[in-house]
């Protein structure tokens, strides 16, 4: 039984483009073309009879906005069909969207394999507030497929993957991957942040289930945080009890601005894109850069298997420059244009230092087998004109 009204119009059989303005529009009797903002916490039942049967289940609408709201509704339709998911749910940030998948799927004495490359707060949930619920954990190197087979063992219910991963752009075979997971009986669960939905498709490659900080590319003006987890109607159906009853849920503000961001999202990640693209080329020319890493280079060393998994390189590049911590401060610091920020996938360019920042409660030795060093900066591209950009890393590694 659907939670709620159908919306408006079928659209999953257009264009992106298409959906990406049209999906999951749940019109009011006002007839608006922006999408209402429900901010409401209740609904109001015609008769008792109604309140009885919705609580039931036996007639779709709305009961209290913990569980559902028209706009977040319309949100959790548009990222749906974005996907190419039989469902979704949204919530306040991306990791409670990550926390819900893991407390709403796992059970005290199971055990997840993740790879050891993980966005920071990702990484600490596993190893220090799993173990408090009795669920044990294997990190592995995720480009390495034989150490998924051998951590996973009787008890292994989900395995739960970056790509690309945060700092080092490394590329995990998602599809090598689920086939180890289908073969162990684990759930694979994929955070796809980096390659946003529209260069990577984990689900097509037989994830079971993809998650979103859509706070990045989806807002992507900054603007306010949302997570999203997308999968099937079973999936979401097990994941459902949890978030009905701890309440993670997105504010129905936000889950406008989402939506609102997503009819932009295609035309700012095309630039974002060609931005990255051309500033990684250009800083490989110059001579204070001593490495950079970009999925699509021929130099990145699984540039193959991007090509395989993506429809391009995506919107991050990470460069190293010679002379560690001291000459990574001064580039970023002398940059005018390009902002320090530990955010991403913004329509303005941010850097960041990942070793003092998102690392920084890793230790060294931590650290460098992740493969981030001191000298590493990681650049999100905004949509601003390339030449500009550029020319405002020239005068900073010039310095
Ligand atoms: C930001 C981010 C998260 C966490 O999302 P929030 O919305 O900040 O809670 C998880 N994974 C990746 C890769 C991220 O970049």
């Amino acid at each position: 039984m659907a939670r709620h009204p159908p919306p408006s119009f079928p659209t999953r059989h257009l264009h992106r483009a298409t959906r990406l303005v049209h999906a999951g529009v749940l019109r009011s009797q006002f007839g608006e073309t922006s999408e209402g903002l429900f901010l409401t916490g209740g609904y109001v039942f015609e008769t008792a009879e109604q309140a009885e049967a919705r609580m039931k289940g036996e007639e779709p609408g709305f009961i209290y906005s913990r569980y559902s709201n028209p706009t977040v509704a319309m949100f959790e339709q548009r990222m749906a069909e974005l996907e190419g998911a039989e469902a979704a749910r949204a919530t306040a940030s991306g990791m409670a969207a990550f926390t819900s998948v893991l407390l709403g799927r796992l059970r005290a004495g199971d055990h997840i394999v993740a790879a050891k490359a993980l966005f920071g707060t990702c990484r600490k949930i596993i190893e220090e507030l799993l173990p408090n619920f009795n669920i044990t954990s294997t990190l592995v190197d995720g480009s390495d497929l034989e150490q998924w087979e051998a951590a996973a063992g009787p008890k292994t219910k989900m395995f739960f993957l970056e790509s690309p991963t945060n700092p080092t752009l490394e590329i995990v075979d998602i599809a090598a991957v689920a086939a180890i997971a289908k073969q162990v009986g684990a759930t694979l669960v994929v955070d796809n942040v980096f390659a946003t939905p529209l260069l990577q498709s984990p689900l097509k490659m037989g994830a079971d289930c993809v998650i979103y900080s859509a706070s990045k590319h989806i807002d992507g003006q900054g603007r306010c945080l949302a997570g999203v987890i997308l999968a099937s109607e079973k999936f979401i159906e097990d994941v459902h009890p949890f978030l009905r009853q701890t309440g993670p849920s997105i504010s129905p503000f936000n889950a406008w601005v989402m939506l609102k961001g997503m009819e932009t999202l295609e035309l700012r990640v095309e630039r974002q894109v060609a931005n990255a693209a051309r500033i990684a080329d250009t800083l490989a020319g110059h001579p204070a850069v001593a490495r950079v890493i970009y999925p699509f280079r021929d130099d990145h060393p699984q540039a193959s298997l991007a090509r395989r998994q993506m429809k391009a390189g995506g919107t991050m590049v990470t460069f190293e420059v010679a002379g560690g911590k001291s000459a990574a401060f001064k580039v970023a610091n002398a940059l005018k244009i390009i902002r320090i920020s530990n955010n991403l996938g913004d329509t303005k360019s941010l850097i960041t230092h990942p070793s003092t920042t998102l690392f920084q409660r890793f230790d060294e030795e931590q650290r460098l087998s992740m493969g981030i060093s001191q000298g590493m900066l990681r650049f999100s591209a905004g949509i601003e004109a390339a030449d500009d950009l550029i020319e405002d890393l020239w005068q900073a590694l010039g310095k």
